[in-house]
């Protein structure tokens, strides 16, 4: 597995995302915590800022060795609980090598985390793909969109750049982008300011040869049309069995999707088209006002709601609003006296609901977010985004006035 061999050199940490690094760091706060003679620990901690020098100087006042293990790991969940946006420094500082030579502890923490990568790899199907490491956000002109590494073999072959509307290789992405007649992709497709070429010089791209037989090269005509559509679900990000839309490059779960999807449409072949598509073709027409509206049972707007609910799960990239938080944070139900998350409301919508308690649980997400994460300002934005984006959908979707 070729993938998974480059992933082992690569430093483990530019693989994970905040959260992620947050909960390896919750899950080893009492194994770091029982390091013998922390002090070198301590002073990486000090000099790098992540803890305060009073904090600093209680610590090396300890003489006693059960003490010390109790204050270091009260030291470890101050600085969960206080400082999480430093995690990533805090590993960063920590699996330098020389700390590590010191703490077999850490060691075998950098090595658990290389590990568990691995084994995520292995199963593919259920694999989120790698923002940041797989994808490129790459323009041209006024156009733009995400190059895929897993679908680029050249210029012609492979749809390998998702715009907003469809799939393209890259010549065609460059015809349609750039006004110039003979205009190149490798030099004319920017990413972050850089020809795309730098991407290939720098064997962050690999260009397949000319001779390559390879699946992306050699399409048979059900692969082309599977590139059409994206690889993952437009819900939740995952892989898996997948329901493609005809007239977009959506792809869902049938499970993902709203309305729900019956089981049968995966073996299916005729047409299907999604939600957002029979939105757009539906020019929506408010015979009433706002205000009527939001009295109204959802039932007679499902299109809408399930327009606006599938585009906040979507929006939400990390799924941090997806689940109930009670399960997945800690401490959150003796915060928050009302959770609220997508997936109950999602099936709130079978149930007798009306427009406006829809609109009234959605906004209950977002102030759950802003009062639960006063002093974590990292996902306190993350709550404000996610509510302005929802917001503007909210007003186009029943076209207040
Ligand atoms: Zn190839
Ligand atoms: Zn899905
Ligand atoms: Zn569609």
């Amino acid at each position: 597995m070729e993938l998974q061999t480059e992933l082992f050199k690569m430093n483990p940490l530019e693989e994970l995302d905040e959260r992620q690094l947050r909960e390896f760091f919750g899950r080893n706060k009492t194994e770091m915590s029982c390091m013998d003679n922390p002090q070198t620990f301590l002073n990486q901690l000090r000099d790098n800022k992540l803890i305060p020098e009073e904090k600093y100087k209680e610590m090396t006042r300890i003489t006693s060795i059960d003490k010390m293990k109790k204050n270091l790991y009260n030291l470890l969940c101050w600085i969960e609980e206080k400082q999480p946006q430093t995690i990533r420094l805090f590993w960063t500082c920590v699996f330098k090598e020389f700390i590590m030579t010191q703490y077999p502890t850490l060691k075998r923490l950098q090595d658990s985390l290389r590990k568990d990568q691995g084994d995520n790899l292995e199963e593919v199907t259920d694999e989120r793909p790698r923002v940041g490491q797989n994808e490129f956000r790459v323009i041209c002109g006024a156009l733009s969109g995400k190059l895929h590494k897993s679908r680029f073999a050249s210029g012609r072959c492979g749809n390998s750049i998702r715009t907003e509307d469809r799939w393209m290789s890259p010549v065609e992405f460059v015809e349609q982008g750039s006004a110039m007649p003979n205009a190149l992709w490798k030099r004319d497709i920017q990413w972050e300011g850089q020809p795309l070429c730098s991407l290939i010089e720098r064997k962050m791209l690999r260009l397949h040869s000319e001779q390559c037989d390879c699946p992306l090269c050699h399409p048979d005509p059900q692969a082309l049309e599977e590139q059409k559509n994206d690889d993952y679900c437009f819900v939740c990000g995952r892989l898996g069995d997948l329901v493609m839309c005809d007239h977009c490059p959506r792809s869902f779960h049938q499970k993902c999707h709203l309305p729900q999807l019956d089981p049968s449409i995966l073996g299916d072949d005729s047409a299907w088209m999604c939600t957002f598509c029979i939105w757009n073709m539906n020019e929506y027409l408010p015979r009433m006002t706002y205000e009527e509206t939001l009295m109204h049972p959802v039932s007679n707007h499902m299109l809408q709601c399930h327009y606006l609910l599938l585009s906040l799960y979507n929006a939400d990239k990390d799924h941090i609003f997806a689940k109930d938080p009670c399960i997945h944070v800690r401490g959150y139900s003796s915060q928050i006296v009302t959770p609220m998350w997508l997936d109950k409301i999602t099936e709130l919508l079978g149930q007798q609901y009306t427009v406006g308690q829809l609109l009234t649980d959605i906004q209950l997400i977002f102030s759950n977010c802003d009062q639960f994460n006063q002093n974590k300002p990292e996902f306190r934005d993350m709550g404000i985004k996610l509510k302005e984006f929802y917001e503007q959908e909210e007003e186009k979707v029943f076209r207040r006035q």
